[in-house]
C-alpha cells in the first residue's frame, strides 16, 4: 500500500524531527511518498500568511498530515496555525496518549492514560470584545453538537482500543449551563456503550488526583480549555514534552504532531529529541490501519529509552537528533527482518 502525506516541516526544531520521522517511516517499509508543504513564521514572512490555502488543499486531498511545531507569536501577530488548521478542517477530536516510559525518570509508574480534547469551541472560539473601556468579554460556547461529537468519538476510541472507563472532567457547579450541556451529552452516549464505564469529576479535584495517583484514571474527556491545561499537566507526569504525541481527527482528515513546541534555543543543533514526533508517527501509523509497522516503531523507542541510548540531551543522552534516529529506524529493520 502506498500513501501521499502532507508533510509540515514547521519552524525552529521541526526540520530536524519531521526529517527524523521520515528516516524511521521509511525503515517501516511502507511506501510513503511526503507531499513538502511549508507552514509557519517563515513562511508567515515569505507569503503574508502562516497558512497558505495550498497547505490545507493538500491535507484535504491526502487526508493525513504529520506536522513539526509552527511558531505563534504571544499577544499579537498571526493566529496560531494549529488554531487554524483544527478550525479549518475541523479537527473535532485532540487524541494525546500519555504513557510511562520504560528507562524514563519520572515520578510515577505504569500511567496509561488517554486525554480526548473537544478541539473546536469553548474559549477558543476567539470571540473577545471590550465592552466598555477596561472591560473585556471573552465567550466561552459550548454546543450540543459538538459535545455529543467529541462524546462519541471518546466513547469510540475506548471501545475499540480496551479502554475500560471514560471520565469527563467539568466544572458545571459554577459553569451550570455549559458544562452542564457538555455533561448532559457525555453522559447520553455513556448509555450506549455499555461496555465502557463512565464517571465525571471536577476539573480541579481532577488536576489533584492526577498528581496524587494517575493510575487511578484510564481516559479522560474533557472541553478544550481544560483539556489544553489537563493534557500539558499529564504530559509532565510522564517526563515532559519530549515523549508527548499527539492527533488531530476529524471526520475527513487527521493530523499528528509532537505536543512541544519549536525550540529555538536549540534549534538548527542536531539536539531536538525526535521521540515525541516518533510516537505521533506511530499513531498516525495506527491511524491509516499499519498496526504492525505502529508495533515496531513503539517497540523500538521503547527498547531505546530502556537501554537509555541513544538518548538526546534533554533525556539525559549525548547523541544526536539524527543518532537517535538512525537508530531507531535500525531497531525497525531488524524487527522487520524477523
Ligand atoms: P514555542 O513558542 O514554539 O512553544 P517554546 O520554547 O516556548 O517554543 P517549547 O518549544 O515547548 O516551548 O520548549 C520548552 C522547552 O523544552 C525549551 O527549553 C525547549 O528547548 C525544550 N524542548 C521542547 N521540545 C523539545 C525537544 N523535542 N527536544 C529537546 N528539547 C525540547
Amino acid at each position: 500500500m502506498a500513501y501521499t502525506i502532507t508533510l509540515i516541516p514547521g519552524d525552529g526544531i521541526g526540520p530536524e524531527v519531521t526529517a527524523a520521522s521520515v528516516r524511521v517511516l521509511s525503515a517501516t517499509g511502507i511506501d510513503f511518498h511526503w507531499e513538502m508543504q511549508a507552514a509557519g513564521a517563515a513562511t508567515m514572512a515569505s507569503e503574508g500568511t502562516a497558512l497558505p490555502e495550498r497547505v490545507l488543499a493538500s491535507i484535504r486531498r491526502n487526508r493525513v498530515a504529520l506536522k513539526g511545531p509552527t511558531a505563534t507569536p504571544v499577544g499579537g501577530g498571526h493566529r496560531s496555525v494549529n488554531v487554524a488548521l483544527r478550525k479549518e478542517l475541523d479537527l473535532y477530536a485532540n487524541l494525546r496518549p500519555v504513557r510511562s516510559h520504560a528507562g524514563i525518570k519520572s515520578r510515577y509508574e505504569g500511567v496509561d492514560l488517554v486525554v480526548i480534547r473537544e478541539n473546536t469551541e469553548d474559549l477558543y472560539s476567539g470571540i473577545e470584545h471590550v465592552v466598555v473601556p477596561g472591560v473585556v468579554e471573552s465567550l466561552k460556547i459550548i454546543t450540543r453538537k459538538a459535545s455529543t461529537r467529541i462524546a462519541r468519538f471518546a466513547f469510540e476510541y475506548a471501545s475499540r482500543n480496551g479502554r475500560r472507563k471514560i471520565t469527563a472532567v467539568h466544572k458545571a457547579n459554577i459553569m451550570k449551563l455549559s458544562d452542564g450541556l457538555f455533561l448532559d451529552c457525555c453522559r447520553e452516549i455513556a448509555t450506549q456503550y455499555p461496555g465502557v464505564s463512565y464517571d465525571e469529576i471536577i476539573v480541579d479535584n481532577a488536576c489533584m488526583q492526577l498528581v496524587l495517583d494517575p493510575t487511578q484514571f484510564d481516559t479522560l474527556l474533557l472541553e478544550n480549555l481544560y483539556g489544553d491545561i489537563v493534557s500539558d499537566l499529564c504530559a509532565g507526569l510522564v517526563g515532559g514534552l519530549g515523549l508527548a504525541p499527539s492527533g488531530n481527527i476529524g471526520e475527513t482528515g487527521a493530523l499528528f504532531e509532537a505536543v512541544h513546541g519549536t525550540a529555538p534555543d536549540i534549534a538548527g543543533k542536531n539536539r531536538a529529541n525526535p521521540l515525541a514526533l516518533l510516537l505521533s508517527s506511530a499513531m498516525m501509523l495506527d491511524h491509516l490501519g499499519e498496526t504492525q509497522a505502529a508495533a515496531w516503531l513503539r517497540s523500538a523507542i521503547h527498547d531505546t529509552t530502556r537501554e537509555g541510548r541513544p538518548l538526546t540531551p534533554d533525556l539525559g543522552g549525548s547523541a544526536s537528533t539524527s543518532e537517535v534516529a538512525d537508530a531507531i529506524a535500525a531497531r525497525v529493520e531488524a524487527q522487520r527482518g524477523r
